[in-house]
């Protein structure tokens, strides 16, 4: 938020700059703040990291547990799959030995009623014919044996049944307590995938918060290196400005020379009058030489009303100075023609509304005469 409206300040200041070189100054403290705010994320992301790591050991030892939990779930289920047959075998053996007893019953049955009907023709048979008595009761002897051969086998097959049964109940008992625990295990399985999910979850969420920590952080080093970049190139440029100015300064045209008056308004020496002195007097012995104060071109050399003779040399960029009270025979430059600083141009003179020997200097910037002085400093 601070940050924001610094941005937004900033915006505005540069549009309605008013000094835009004290503005577009890059400062050291954005960029150690940056690089501070870099810093404090770097160590979050760190942070991240750990909790990432240490999330990650959980969810493998959750895996772990989840597999375990998963291959004993398959062994009980598989357990109550072998247990649900047994009890389909136990059923089955079940049924045999019901269909057996009422198998065995029957034949019983017909034996009984066989002994009973003929039983009683025999006997009636034997009365009339004697001979066959003897036939009569080992036949009768044979089906008693039968019958109870018969008992013995009902009563064998009925104590099977009576195992049989006991051992399905025990099976069932057997298949219930199986299929609890499967159940059971199926719950801890649910919970255990869930808890998973939760930390896959978190990891992912983990994932995102470093990306955008990372993402801004890529970002801001980017910038970073641009401000530093900028300063770098605003420190180059006032360098160079410095130098330029150092370079640009004018150089003093009268070797030796003093000024004897200022720049600015004063009473006029020869006529009175109370008004601005456009120049600067240098004061120096007649025929001394006057150099340009800078490159140039002269663009006029010509006599001037009280000034007697002038040179005007325009140094470019709305610049341009102004040598007066020179003697024409003096000049040693024309009109048209590029000087360099430094070069002889006249000497000084006495010419036109002039007390004694000096250079009359002026500059003139966009037109207007202003103080030389800040131009030699
Ligand atoms: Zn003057």
């Amino acid at each position: 938020m601070r940050r924001t409206l610094h941005v937004a300040l900033s915006f505005l200041l540069f549009l309605f700059a008013v000094l835009p070189a004290a503005f577009a100054e890059t400062k050291a403290s954005d960029i150690e703040e940056k690089k501070k705010e870099i810093k404090e994320r770097d160590k979050q992301i760190l942070q991240i990291e750990r909790e990432k790591k240490l999330t990650l050991e959980e969810k493998r030892e959750l895996m772990k547990q989840l597999n375990d939990m998963k291959s004993r779930l398959a062994s009980l289920n598989e357990q109550v799959y072998r247990t649900e047959q047994k009890l389909n075998k136990s059923e089955r053996r079940l049924q045999e030995l019901e269909k057996r007893i009422a198998e065995r019953e029957a034949l019983l049955k017909n034996r009984l009623r066989f002994l009973y009907q003929r039983g009683e023709m025999y006997y009636l048979e034997t009365l009339l014919d004697s001979d066959s008595f003897g036939d009569f009761l080992s036949r009768l002897d044979l089906v008693r044996k039968l019958i109870r051969a018969d008992r013995r086998l009902l009563d064998a097959h009925k104590e099977d049944h009576k195992q049989a049964e006991a051992e399905k109940a025990s099976i069932e008992r057997d298949l219930k307590e199986r299929k609890r625990l499967a159940a059971e295990a199926e719950r801890l399985h649910k919970r255990l995938v869930k808890e998973y999910k939760q930390y896959e979850k978190q990891l992912a969420d983990l994932e995102k918060k470093q990306e955008h920590l990372e993402e801004i952080n890529e970002r801001e080093r980017k910038e970073v290196r641009r401000l530093i970049a900028q300063k770098m190139k605003e420190a180059a440029e006032k360098d160079k400005q410095q130098a330029e100015a150092k370079d640009g300064k004018f150089l003093w045209p009268v070797k030796g020379g003093i000024i004897t008056s200022e720049y600015g308004y004063r009473r006029n020496p020869v006529t009175g009058a109370y008004k601005l002195h456009e120049g600067i007097d240098i004061g120096a012995p007649l025929g001394t030489a006057i150099r340009a104060v800078a490159d140039g071109k002269v663009i006029e050399s010509r006599p001037a009303s009280g000034y007697g003779y002038i040179v005007v040399v325009d140094h470019g960029g709305g610049v341009s100075t102004l040598y007066a009270h020179v003697y024409p025979q003096d000049v040693t430059v024309s009109i048209g023609q590029s000087v360099s600083r430094g070069q002889v141009i006249a000497a000084v003179g006495n010419n036109g509304q002039s007390t004694g020997p000096h250079l009359h200097l002026e500059v003139i910037k966009d037109g207007r005469t202003v103080d030389p002085k800040p131009y030699f400093r």
